[in-house]
Formats: C-alpha cells, structure tokens, sequence
C-alpha cells in the first residue's frame, strides 16, 4: 500500500504531496506544526494536540481554513487510509504561498498538511539505563521575542541546541532562559524528584506546554505523588534525586547525568520507573 498524505484538502500518494515553493512556510518559518502518536490505531490526546495547535495559531494570527472537528476528522482520516496502527502524525499549517516579503496580506491559502508515518525513538537500552544529557550555550527563545508556548515552524533555536547536544555525544540538551532558569530540553520537558515531590519548570519560564507533560502530570497526581511547577535552575537538577524528561517521541526517559555530572543514583529512579509504567499503561492499555 502507498502512504497517503494529506495535502491541499485530500489525500494523495506521498509521491504526490507537494506545496509551493512560494509558501511562507517554507520562506521564513511562517506556520505551526503539532506531532501526534496512534497508539494501537488511537490517535492519542488528539483533542489536546488541536487544542494547542488552534492556540498557536491565534497566537501567530493565522487563520486555519478547516474547524476544530474537521482537523480532527482529517487526522483521523489520514491514520485509517495509512492503516497505522502504532506511529506518528506530523500535523502542519502554513501560512500558505505568497509574495518574497514578510506581509501575510500578501500570501493566500495556508496549507494543511498530514503526515502518518511510523516512530523513531530512543534505543531502548536508554530507557533501562537513563540517558545523558549537557546544558546548552543557545537559551530558549526570548518569550517577548516568539513565545515557546507557540509551536511554530521555526525550530532554529532547538535545532541549535540540538547541534551543541550531538557535538557533545547526547540525544538531548538542556536550553535555560534568559533569566538562567531552567526552560526546556530541545524537544521535551524536563521533570526533577526532589524528597518526593515532582517538579517541573512553570510555563512561563519559557516552555512548550507538552501534551505528554500534562498527561504525566495527571498520572502522578493520580498516583499521589506532589507535583509542583516553579522555577527550576540547574543546581536543582544537579541536586535531585531523579530527573526525565517527557515528550511524544520520548514518551518517559530518565536523565542520569547532566554535563558530566551524576544525578541521584546515576540509575533511573523508583517515581520516573513508576511514571513511566503508568505511561505504557495509559497508552498500551494492559
Ligand atoms: N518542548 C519542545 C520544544 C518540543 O518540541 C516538544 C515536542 N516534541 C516538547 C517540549 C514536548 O511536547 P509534547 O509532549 O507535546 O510532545
């Protein structure tokens, strides 16, 4: 079977999907994007990923062409005819083609694109031993500048603390603010255990508010494990007991040592095992 995608209203073999070379999307970054997994042929937290998708859009004032409930369809559409049944969805507007200026009066048509695909995650061995991570020199972008709540397309600050992460021989990196708090990692969020209490830096420290960060958050709370948002810099991450970060690729990971230093153990921890388990739960059923 050939993978479908969804482009410019319908699906069409992959081969097939295309978008303008005028598109603002392409020219300077101009869209948004949200990446879903399909859990078992069930789109996870679909309704929270439209959710913030719709968010971002009024945020950068773009006015997707299909509602709330249509996108959802069109999601769900896209899974079915690539009959995907464990994977991951790239969900993409643009501001659609235009004119070799920033005006957005001079462009038309923003694009949705859908892309079912399968996933790539860490190796699991990462998940048995914990991962490494370092803090990179590149701070997460100015939220007076564009907001990190905005999941837009233009990734150029992620991707250069991303550079600084494999020159250093890790998967992830730790981006601060401008203030030099604790924001983000370049693509997921990062959670500390401090006496048995979880912690995780306040959305306006500069963040994207995941969608697995939520779903995490509930889990521990279900489990009755304290959970705090605050600021967070990186003396507490070098003091904690335990440390992972969360994502929709990463799922739950553990971090064991942060620029060359160890943290807790040096082993992933009894509440992110604990987290992580309930997340299989939650996401495999069993
Ligand atoms: N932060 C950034 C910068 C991200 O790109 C992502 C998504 N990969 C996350 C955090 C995690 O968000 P989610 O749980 O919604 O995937």
């Amino acid at each position: 079977m050939s993978r479908k995608v969804y482009v410019a209203g319908k699906l069409v073999p992959a081969e097939q999907a295309t978008v303008s070379v005028f598109d603002h999307g392409l020219l300077y970054g101009d869209g948004i994007f949200e990446g879903i997994r399909v859990y078992g042929s069930r789109v996870f937290l679909l309704k929270e990923h439209i959710d913030r998708l719709y968010e971002s859009a009024l945020a950068i004032r773009l006015q997707i062409p299909l509602s709330p409930a249509e996108m959802t369809k069109a999601v769900e559409e896209t899974v079915k005819a690539n009959e995907l049944i464990d994977g991951y969805v790239r969900l993409v507007v643009t501001r659609g083609p235009g004119s070799l200026g920033l005006d957005i009066r001079r462009t038309s048509n923003p694009q949705v694109i859908i892309i079912a695909d399968t996933i790539s995650m860490y190796p699991p061995e990462m998940y048995e031993n914990g991962m490494r991570i370092i803090t990179a020199s590149t701070i997460r972008n100015h939220p007076g500048a564009l907001s990190p709540k905005v999941k837009s397309l233009n990734y150029l600050n992620n991707i250069m603390a991303k550079i600084e992460g494999t020159d250093a021989g890790t998967e992830e990196a730790l981006m601060l603010n401008h203030n030099g708090e604790v924001a983000e990692c370049t693509a997921d969020n990062i959670f500390i255990v401090k006496r048995g209490v979880l912690k995780t830096p306040q959305p306006d420290c500069g963040l994207l508010e995941g969608i697995t960060r939520g779903a995490v958050m509930r889990l521990a709370r279900e489990a009755d494990i304290e959970v705090r948002e605050c600021v967070l810099v990186r003396h507490d991450i070098y003091t904690a007991d335990e440390c992972f970060l969360t994502g929709t690729g990463a799922e739950v990971i553990a971090v064991v040592s942060l620029d060359g230093r160890m943290i807790g153990s040096g082993k992933p921890g009894p509440i992110t095992r604990n987290l992580l388990d309930r997340f299989r739960r939650l996401t495999r059923g069993a």
